[in-house]
């Protein structure tokens, strides 16, 4: 885990790496000082928090050093990937705030670029046609410590490894039956340099190129070359391509010209947060299984179910800068994140009455049928938020755990007998109780001090009682549905386990429903997206199905600053 006081301290960082990196490259007149960088997802899936921090550092460098960023997609698997896809992960990066130069990129753009410079390797003599199966090769590729095996067509003529793979393109030939690989050296300590697949033959329809191509470049190919079409610059990735890197040079290499820009691979951490899964392949897995509601179900670490759930983008990047760049892997606390979104709405939500669990309450010499509108702040860390007027009555809701008919001592909240204030409004005291044939209470009898109005000026306003408690005028109240929820998974590294499934490990109390909540009437108008805090309950916004006859809310996070509490103790 990270240092924690290090992590929260938001001040003027020194550079990370990357930008040590990028700033020598630019005092060394390195690609005439340029700074390009690329945002490469793969379409196979919507982005996750662990994009986002890939998304802040590609831009983020570019823009410091007043580069610019392409948005790429890596689309050279056609099986996996889905037009669905591109248009949420573009959606998800301006909603981060991020903006790539000019039209989005695709790989599958360069497949015929990519196909000549393949064509060049092998009249180079550097690539030849297997006709063994992928098992096969996969054996000859022996272990670290011993070499591989050399395939029996290592040594056709170029003139044979040109017709077989022009024959490859042209349909000639069934799925898996040959593939191209870059002749390298088959006793490489470095088993991704032991003659690598380029080419594969895939009798399938592309998103995008439709059914032009029958054979797809291995990503490796792919993905330095396409770097190279684009002019980037440093080619930021996670560390595990980190063992790819010579074969992302050996591809370069075999087409770059001088007096062109040579991309440099740069690896860095990925993120990795506890309690919960981040692969796509998992991701996918929950939603076609119907373990969560879909991609943007408020549990997921999607950027898409962040927004849903309240997450702001400025609390993202935040949580990203916070977290930082490292060359070494980590797991940081998810505790960290949840303290980026309540800090971000601690400065901007306004603050609101709701009652989630609503019992009456009634003041009993308060006048039948009187209404008030008393003041109450939006926000008391921001003064320009201004004041607002929530009514009042003499029926109201507060919360059924706000009443206790036998409390411990140390209770401050309401009992027979105690008094409490109503949060910008009065002070109560409760003088009996009803109840049902069951015995469960149905009325809470109270009255009120009418001199001790909040801000009225009076002796009796000022006068201090140890409770205050949210409350909801009951004749002006509104229902809502509310959703809480807790961590999706109940482990801290649900896919850490050699021997049980992740999906073993979903927390079956993620998600609780709440149908009968009270609402202060301005919220009526609250729209989607829109973030709230409940009084003394955390932060709430309104979900995108939210209707006005049908209010819907997520709880976003708690009040309570768990994760900086706990920091502070250490
Ligand atoms: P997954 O393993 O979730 O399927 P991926 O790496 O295959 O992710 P891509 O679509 O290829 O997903 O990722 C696009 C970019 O985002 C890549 O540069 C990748 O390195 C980066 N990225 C993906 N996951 C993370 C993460 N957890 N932390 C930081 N960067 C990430
Ligand atoms: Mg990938």
């Amino acid at each position: 885990m990270e240092d924690k006081s290090e992590l929260l301290n938001s001040e003027e960082r020194s550079l990370n790496f990357i930008e040590q990196i990028v700033e020598t490259d630019i005092q060394n007149k390195k690609n005439k000082g340029l700074v390009y960088t690329r945002f490469p997802p793969e379409p196979n899936g919507y982005l996750h928090i662990g994009h986002a921090k890939s998304i802040v550092l590609n831009f983020g460098v570019a823009q410091k050093y007043g580069g610019k960023t392409n948005l790429r997609f890596d689309d050279t698997n056609p099986v996996t990937e889905d037009t669905e896809y591109v248009d949420s992960i573009q959606e998800d990066i301006k909603w981060l705030g991020a903006e790539w130069v000019g039209e989005a990129r695709y790989a599958s753009d360069y497949f015929e670029q990519l196909y000549q410079w393949a064509e060049k390797i092998i009249l180079d003599g550097k690539a030849y046609v297997d006709d063994q199966s992928a098992e096969i090769i996969s054996q000859q590729k022996g272990t670290p410590t011993q070499p591989g095996t050399e395939s029996p067509y290592r040594s056709r003529s170029v003139e044979e490894n040109l017709d077989l793979f022009r024959r490859m393109r042209a349909g000639e030939f069934k799925n898996g039956v040959k593939v191209l690989r870059a002749k390298i050296d088959m006793a490489s300590p470095n088993m991704h340099m032991r003659d690598p697949i380029m080419y594969r033959i895939l009798h399938a329809h592309h998103h995008r190129t439709r059914d032009q191509w029958c054979i797809y470049p291995m990503y490796d190919y792919a993905h330095g070359q396409s770097d190279y079409i684009e002019g980037i610059t440093h080619s930021l990735c996670t560390l595990e391509f980190e063992v790819h890197r010579p074969l992302y040079d050996w591809f370069l290499e075999q087409i770059y010209t001088q007096e062109t820009v040579r991309p440099r691979q740069i690896e860095f951490a990925r993120l990795n947060l506890n309690y919960t899964v981040m692969s796509k392949r998992k991701l996918l897995e929950l939603v076609n299984k119907k373990l969560v509601n879909g991609w943007d179900d408020p549990r997921m670490p999607t950027i898409t179910g962040l927004r849903r759930r309240g997450y702001t983008p400025e609390a993202i990047r935040t949580f990203a800068d916070r977290i930082g760049i490292a060359r070494r892997d980590n797991i940081i606390d998810v505790g960290l994140l949840e303290f980026s979104i309540r800090e971000d709405l601690n400065k901007k939500a306004t603050r609101v009455m709701a009652v989630l669990d609503p019992i009456k309450l009634v003041i009993d010499n308060y006048p039948n049928g009187k209404e008030e509108w008393l003041e109450t702040e939006n926000n008391p860390e921001d003064e320009s938020a201004g004041k607002r007027k929530i009514p009042f009555g003499r029926e109201l809701f507060i919360e059924r755990d706000d009443f206790m008919e036998n409390p411990p001592k140390k209770y401050f909240r309401l009992s027979p007998g105690n008094e409490v204030r109503l949060k910008s409004a009065y002070i109560i005291k409760c003088v009996n109780v009803e109840k049902d044939e069951n015995g469960v209470i149905k009325l809470i009898h109270c009255t009120y001090d009418e001199e001790s109005r909040s801000g009225s000026g009076t002796e009796a306003s000022k006068r201090k009682v140890k409770g205050t408690l949210h409350w909801v005028s009951a004749q002006h109240a509104i229902d809502a549905e509310v959703r809480l929820y807790d961590r999706l998974f109940n482990d801290p590294d649900p896919a850490g386990h050699k021997d049980v499934d992740f999906k073993e490990f979903l927390n079956p109390d993620s998600l609780t429903i709440l149908k009968n909540c009270k609402l202060e009437p301005m919220l009526a108008n609250a729209k989607a997206g829109e973030g709230f805090q409940f009084q003394r309950l955390g932060y709430f916004s309104v979900d995108k199905d939210s209707m006005p006859n049908n209010l819907l809310f997520n709880k976003t996070v708690g009040l309570k600053d768990a994760w900086a509490k706990e920091m502070v103790k250490e």
